[in-house]
This record gives structure tokens, C-alpha cells and sequence, in this order.
């Protein structure tokens, strides 16, 4: 038995939990410093955990997106920079995985990365365009066999420590804005001249500087489907869901930290209920909507793959908005309940009831595609569709 084969013999989430306790030490220093997490990261390639989304006959694993939903879970009770750097790195994986088919290049990277443990990082947002993920200024421009891209790219995450990056482009120099493609770019294809710095309130290891991306490649690393198909089948749902949860994972371990506070109490003062233990119950309540909008998520999108009609349905694109919109507002009202139970323990830093990097971290949430430009999309949505209000799924 191989070493790597080893390691692969384990369960996903037994790897997942050696990895988070990893992330879970550095996690105030990668915060503090504002650095790349490299010790949850490496935990993660060690634990052979970067390309399970794959196909088991390029060297994945075929893991479905609930089981990696799992795994940035437990990686966001730990290190939110480490989850986030993880989740987006899979959201790449499952617009790969299921819409580069037959593309003989994107099947042999495939390869590589399960191999080589590889990290991808996404170049969406645009300078003059912002969070909106279907339009593009920049266009490729294929000459010959090349195809060359520059992209005023104002957030990369982790775009320095990365293998490859994944851009958004216009299809050619006359398309329309929303006439997409998607393209792989190796780090040794492109150059990146920093134009901003990422120190920000939270989810600051996941250093996402902006940069003018500049690439040049073979134009056989475009990827073969309308990028607009892959936005409303694979990424935005993903997305959705890996970022759900995710920051579930921060509200759950920011639960805990409550629940060890009021149980801390209660010792102190037997036969007494702390004054915490209410707020507790209502903070728990709200956890379990957290968990069951991710949950019932995840359900309809293993309903719905493979599945291009379902995928495109109003009512797919509602519900994956919806789980969104309510996770990410939801974190913050739990976190701000475990911060009153805490008081200044909460507040302090170095405490183990310290809740300031959770609230900080969660408050990415409702900026990462703005919650008013979601809220935008599904009220127009909600003009035609109509409501699912059935039980069954
Ligand atoms: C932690 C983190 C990591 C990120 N990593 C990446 C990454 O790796 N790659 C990447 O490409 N991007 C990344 N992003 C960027 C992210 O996906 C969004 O593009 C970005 O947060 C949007 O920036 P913005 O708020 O300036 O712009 P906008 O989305 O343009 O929003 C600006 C303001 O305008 C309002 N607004 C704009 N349009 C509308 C509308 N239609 N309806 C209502 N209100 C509107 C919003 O409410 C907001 O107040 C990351 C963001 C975060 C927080």
C-alpha cells in the first residue's frame, strides 16, 4: 500500500478533521498576520484532499458536493481562511469536472491536480463590472493556436499562492458582455502586478490582493462550454452551497464557544440556570435553519445534476439565491447571541470564548457577491416563478 493510498483508505471526513485541527492552531496567527493559511492548506494536500471532486479514473476520488460541503464545515469551525481558500478551490474543480468533458487538456490537468495536490484560484470580479459574475470587459484574443487575456482582476484570492487560475473573460473582441468563456491559465502562463492589498476587517488569509492578470496559453485551455451555462448550472449553486457551508462551520464553532461559556457558568453556580442559557437555545435554533437551508440545498442539487433543465429552472436559481441570502444574514444574528452570552470574553482576543475573528470573518458573507445584487436577481425571478411551497422536494 502506497502512502498516498493510505491516506485514501480513510474517510473523507476523518481526513478533513486532521486537517482542521491543523488550521485550527494557526488560525489566529494567519488572521493577526493577514497571511496565506500554508499550514491548513499543506494539511489539506497531505490528507489528499484538493482533488476528491474528480473522477476516480483521473486519480479523484468522485466524491459528490455534499461530502465536500462536509469538509468545508468542519475546516470553517477551524479556520474560516483556511474553508474559504478550500471551497473555492472546489467550486473551480466542479465546473471542471462536469463541463470540460472530452477536452483532452482539461482531462489531462485533471490529472495533475490530483497528482499534485494542485490549488486553483477564480479571477471573476472585473474593475468597472464588480461582483456581477455573467459580464465581462476583458476579452481573449485567439491568434492562431494562442489565445492571450489581460484582466483587471480587483480580487484574486489566494492569487499568488495558487497552481492555476480560472478567468472570465468575453469570447472574443466583439462580443457581447455577456458572451463568455472560462479559461485555465497555469501559473508559469500569466504574470500578476498587484494594484491592491487585502487588509481587511476579516477572512484575512485568504489574501485576495487585486491584480492586472496578464496571460498567454495554448487556446485548447478555454474551456469548452459557454461559461454562461457553466455560471447557471455549476458555479453560482456551488458556490452558494460551499460558502453556506462554510459559514455554518463558523457560526457552529462560535455556538460552541457559547454553549462551553453557559456550561462553565452552570458549574460555578449548581442549581442555577446562567443568564446565558436562553440566548444558548435561541442561538441553536437559528444554527439548526442555518444547517437545514444548506442541507435541503445540497438535496436539490444532487436532485437537479446532470440534469440541464432542472439546473436552468427559475425556480433551482431561486432557491440556491435563497440559501445565500438566509445563511449568510442568519451567521451574524448567531454570532452576535454568542457574543452577548460571552460578553467581554467574547470580545477579548485570546480567550476561548473569543468571538471577535468569527464575526469579522462572517461579515464577508453578505459582500461575497453583494446580498442586494442577489436580492436583485431573485425579485425579478420572482415576477414569473412560482413559488415551491411543497414539502417533498
Ligand atoms: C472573502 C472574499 C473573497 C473573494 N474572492 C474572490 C476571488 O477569488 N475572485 C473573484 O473574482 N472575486 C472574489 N471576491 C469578490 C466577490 O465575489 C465580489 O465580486 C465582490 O465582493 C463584490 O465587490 P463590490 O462589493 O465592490 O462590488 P459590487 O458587487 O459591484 O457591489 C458594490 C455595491 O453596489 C451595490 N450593487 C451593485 N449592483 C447591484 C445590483 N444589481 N443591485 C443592488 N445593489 C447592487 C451593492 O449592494 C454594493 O453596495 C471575493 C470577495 C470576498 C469578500
Amino acid at each position: 500500500m502506497t502512502a498516498a493510498s493510505k491516506i485514501t483508505a480513510m474517510t473523507l471526513t476523518d481526513r478533513a478533521k486532521r486537517a482542521a485541527n491543523v488550521a485550527a492552531e494557526f488560525a489566529d496567527n494567519v488572521d493577526v498576520e493577514g497571511r496565506f493559511p500554508s499550514e491548513g492548506m499543506d494539511a489539506l494536500k497531505a490528507e489528499r484532499l484538493m482533488g476528491i471532486m474528480i473522477r476516480p479514473d483521473f486519480g479523484g476520488e468522485g466524491a459528490n458536493l455534499t461530502e465536500v460541503a462536509d469538509i468545508c464545515a468542519i475546516l470553517g469551525q477551524a479556520c474560516a481562511s483556511t474553508a474559504m481558500t478550500y471551497a473555492m478551490h472546489q467550486i473551480q474543480i466542479a465546473s471542471l469536472a462536469d463541463y470540460a468533458i472530452g477536452s483532452n487538456w482539461h482531462e489531462e490537468f485533471q490529472k495533475r491536480i490530483c497528482a499534485e495536490q494542485l490549488l486553483i484560484a477564480s479571477a471573476t470580479s472585473e474593475a468597472g463590472i464588480g461582483g456581477n459574475l455573467r459580464n465581462s470587459i476583458c476579452a481573449i484574443e485567439v491568434e492562431g493556436d494562442t489565445a492571450r487575456l489581460t484582466k483587471d482582476a480587483i480580487v484574486i484570492s489566494y492569487g499568488a499562492h495558487a497552481d492555476a487560475t480560472m478567468v472570465t473573460s468575453r469570447r472574443h473582441p466583439d462580443a457581447a458582455h455577456s458572451d463568455q468563456v472560462a479559461t485555465i491559465f497555469l501559473k508559469d502562463q500569466y504574470t500578476l502586478e498587484q494594484t491592491s492589498v487585502w487588509d481587511t476587517l476579516g477572512m484575512r488569509g485568504t489574501c485576495s490582493d487585486g491584480f492586472i492578470f496578464k496571460a498567454e496559453a495554448p487556446k485548447e485551455q478555454i474551456l469548452p462550454r459557454p461559461f454562461a451555462e457553466i455560471a447557471a448550472q455549476s458555479m453560482l449553486a456551488v458556490s452558494h452551497l460551499l460558502w453556506g457551508a462554510l459559514w455554518y462551520g463558523i457560526a457552529a464553532d462560535a455556538t460552541a464557544r457559547a454553549q462551553s461559556f453557559v456550561k462553565a457558568a452552570a458549574r460555578k453556580s449548581p442549581g442555577q440556570v446562567p443568564p446565558g442559557a436562553l440566548r444558548l437555545a435561541e442561538a441553536s435554533s437559528l444554527l439548526q435553519l442555518v444547517k437545514s437551508n444548506v442541507v435541503a440545498g445540497l438535496k436539490q442539487f444532487a436532485a437537479c445534476k446532470g440534469d440541464g433543465d432542472a439546473l436552468n429552472a427559475m425556480s433551482f436559481s431561486v432557491a440556491m439565491n435563497n440559501v445565500k441570502i438566509g445563511t449568510s444574514q442568519t451567521i451574524l444574528t448567531i454570532i452576535n447571541h454568542c457574543m452577548l452570552i460571552c460578553g467581554i470574553a467574547g470580545y477579548k482576543n485570546g480567550t476561548p470564548f473569543s468571538l471577535g475573528r468569527h464575526l469579522r470573518d462572517a461579515h464577508s458573507a453578505q459582500l461575497m457577491i453583494s446580498n442586494d445584487r442577489i436580492l436583485g436577481n431573485t425579485s425579478t425571478m420572482l415576477l414569473v416563478n412560482k413559488q415551491d411551497t411543497s414539502l417533498l422536494g
